[in-house]
């Protein structure tokens, strides 16, 4: 026979089993369905004869009495076993991870704002930590943050192009002085790896070099004074020789500019050396960001 009781809520089925039953059967619970003294349908210790709820309610009344013999008792045992509370977290967290992290993801959204609030404030105070942190991490641990970074980037593929490309087009200027000051300080390293690209893509030279060609015969009308252009030329080389620093001739109104385009013509070209140049190409470039 047995009966459904509540125990917390939960509705159990029993068997109604008597106390020397039990106890012949080897367990340490038993179950009557007749009522304690107070008045509980729950089930008995065969030790004792205690009525579960009576326990329950009595262990909850002592706990309460010894509330700070308690506490301090359950202070001293984690200071005195690191190791044995350690071990038994993870040992939980390991048994429930799961569970535990579905409840995480909840308590998260239900309280967003105060522990994005607590994450920020966390942040802010242990900066340097965590930065120690992840430099010490990111140098133990490198096949792991290559491994993330992959991953990461493919996750997000579309949404870094999208926002490179964003970025770059709204911080043109910035990106082009960054770019100069980056390759004068890198200057040899730099020209290496163009020679480097150059060898191993030999047709994108000769391609730049054609289309270069066909643009400048493109943009040379017929009335062009040639001994003018060729002196211009030459007066460039000379002065290369004579000071060591790289001049050239270069179009003042460049000849596929993004506004206008100019001529290959003696009045529209110019000596300049080569930080002139690329002084020249970044007004250009700030004139057609702006346009
Ligand atoms: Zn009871």
């Amino acid at each position: 026979m047995s009966r459904t009781i509540a125990v917390d809520d939960c509705k159990i089925s029993l068997e109604i089993v008597s106390r020397k039953d039990a106890r012949e059967r080897g367990m340490k619970l038993y179950f009557t369905g007749k009522p304690c003294k107070r008045g509980h349908i729950d089930r008995r210790r065969v030790s004792g004869a205690c009525c579960q709820k009576c326990e329950r309610i009595l262990g909850k009344l002592k706990r309460e009495k010894n509330k700070d013999k308690i506490t301090a008792y359950q202070k001293k045992y984690r200071k005195d076993n690191p190791e044995k509370v350690a071990a038994r977290h993870k040992k939980y967290s390991d048994d429930h991870k799961e569970e535990m992290a579905a409840y995480q993801k909840l308590y998260y959204q239900a309280n967003k704002e105060k522990m994005d609030a607590q994450q920020e404030k966390y942040r802010e105070v242990n900066r340097e930590r965590i930065a120690a942190y992840g430099k010490q991490y990111r140098k133990d641990n490198p096949e792991k943050v290559a491994a993330l970074m992959k991953r990461h980037y493919e996750n997000h593929k579309e949404e870094k192009a999208a926002y490179a490309k964003q970025y770059n087009a709204g911080h043109k200027e910035e990106r082009n002085a960054h770019g100069r000051l980056y390759y004068k300080a890198n200057k040899e390293k730099e020209a290496a790896r163009g020679r480097r690209y150059r060898a191993a893509h030999p047709e994108k030279g000769t391609e730049k070099a054609a289309w270069r060609k066909l643009v400048l015969l493109q943009r040379t009308p017929p009335w062009v004074n040639r001994d003018k252009i060729k002196k211009l030329y030459a007066e460039s080389q000379r002065l290369t020789d004579a000071t060591g620093i790289q001049h050239s001739v270069d179009h003042i109104i460049p000849l596929n500019g993004k506004l206008i385009s100019g001529l290959h013509v003696e009045t529209n070209l110019q000596i300049l050396t080569l930080a002139e140049n690329s002084a020249k190409s970044n007004k250009w470039n700030s004139v057609a960001a702006h346009s």
